[in-house]
């Protein structure tokens, strides 16, 4: 079965197209600008290396899908011969609530689920249903699946996601934790089982996705059981342009010393924060290390920061766990930046967390960079959510 993954934003389309039979991506790419002047779409075809750019008005979604199906038919630049050899299509949803476990193949009653959902990531959500109704448009006999980011996480128990707030905020609003990139956490957790050799229902597993957005989860058994992300993806470890958890009194000060609105605060924690807003520098790990090698202190303290967000949670979740076997690094900063994971799990080797060095220094790609000595596996393991995501469009399409 060949499947389309789909990740609608509001005026951006990405999407893969995967052969599952030989579990290959076969063609991948970007439609950007939707709906705004000088749209394009981006394609490669993966097996033969080659790049074309289409430079052509896509008014509206529908416009960016049928201009995907156009690419993936080219006679020059294509990879299947017409849109039926497409068995299903899988979208990536951010957000489903309480509502959704786990994935699902989307009918009417989920699409007035998943609306329903909306108000909890209005800027995703929208996008994502319009990506998901562009192709029932453009496809009407193909089977569509969601994938939601915060599905993993629905199975943490309520004493991790309850925030102490008066009890009927949660019943009016349903704010709780919620947690986010759990489509990527589960592939890596499931990953490290297979590296490991073991079952996944026998280990317990700190999963470290680290990018511009980072969060980290504790997996035992198979099932999240806390994660560092809330109620948005604001909270838990420092990050790029994001503070991460802080005393939520610092917004009301903010607000009242410096006269901003509840928009421009959010604005300033979302995108002007992390180790960006730290630094002075940029949201970007190769700059900040670069300025902290040529003295930048506050770059220096920046990524000091980061990595001790991510060392405490490590710690806090081996002792929601009663235990760790394997901490895993993934994303952007966790697969790339040998020199952030090396401060993340310095001084933890009372606790059997050690990596060697010289293992270490290389990056992405699948790794055991444990110390021989380590009782704790330190692994690194690429992610990809788009395979996660047609692994679970082909299992729901075929039962
Ligand atoms: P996103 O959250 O946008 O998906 P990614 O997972 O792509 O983010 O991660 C982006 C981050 O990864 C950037 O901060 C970038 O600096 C970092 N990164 C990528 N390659 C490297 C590298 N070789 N060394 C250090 N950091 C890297």
């Amino acid at each position: 079965m060949k499947v389309l993954v789909i990740n609608a934003g509001s005026s951006s389309l990405k999407y893969q197209l995967i052969d599952m039979d030989l579990m290959e991506v076969m063609a991948k790419g970007l439609c950007e600008r939707i709906g705004i002047d000088g749209s394009k779409l981006t394609h490669k075809n993966t097996a033969k290396g080659i790049e074309k750019v289409f430079e052509k008005e896509m008014k509206d979604h529908s416009d960016a899908i049928s201009m995907v199906i156009d690419a993936l038919v080219c006679p020059e630049c294509g990879v299947i011969s017409s849109m039926e050899e497409i068995g299903a299509v899988g979208h990536r949803v951010v957000h489903g609530s309480e509502i959704f476990a786990d994935s699902c193949v989307i009918d009417e009653k989920v699409k007035e689920a998943l609306n329903e959902c909306s108000p909890l990531a209005p800027l995703h959500n929208p996008a994502n249903i319009i990506g998901i109704e562009a192709c029932e448009k453009i496809m009407p006999n193909v089977k569509q699946v969601a994938v939601f980011d915060t599905a993993f996480h629905q199975t943490m128990p309520a004493k991790a996601y309850m925030y102490a707030l008066p009890y009927e905020y949660y019943e009016k609003y349903k704010i709780r934790k919620f947690g986010f990139h759990g489509t990527s956490h589960r592939f890596v957790s499931a990953e490290a089982a297979k590296m490991l050799g073991k079952s996944i229902e026998d280990l317990k597993i700190i999963t470290c996705h680290l990018g511009n957005g980072s969060s980290v989860t504790a997996v035992d058994g198979g099932k999240c059981v806390d994660t560092s992300m809330g109620f948005t993806p604001l909270d838990g470890v420092v990050m790029g342009t994001r503070t991460g958890s802080m005393d939520p009194a610092v917004v009301t000060f903010i607000m009242e010393n410096e006269g901003m609105t509840a928009k421009e605060v959010d604005a300033l924690m979302n995108k002007k924060s992390g180790v960006f807003g730290v630094s002075g520098v940029s949201s970007d790990f190769r700059d900040l290390s670069k300025a902290k090698d040529e003295g930048n202190e506050r770059a220096a303290l920046a990524i000091d920061m980061f990595t001790y967000s991510v060392k405490k949670l490590i710690g806090s979740y081996a002792a929601a766990m009663g235990g760790v076997d394997a901490v895993v690094f993934t994303a952007g900063v966790g697969e790339n930046d040998s020199e952030s994971r090396k401060a993340i799990v310095d001084g933890l080797g009372f606790m059997g967390i050690k990596i060697d060095e010289e293992l270490n220094k290389q990056r992405g790609k699948a790794l055991d960079v444990s110390a021989a000595d380590a009782t704790v596996k330190t692994l690194v393991i690429p992610t990809n959510e788009e395979l996660m995501i047609a692994i679970d469009t082909k299992r729901l399409i075929e039962g």
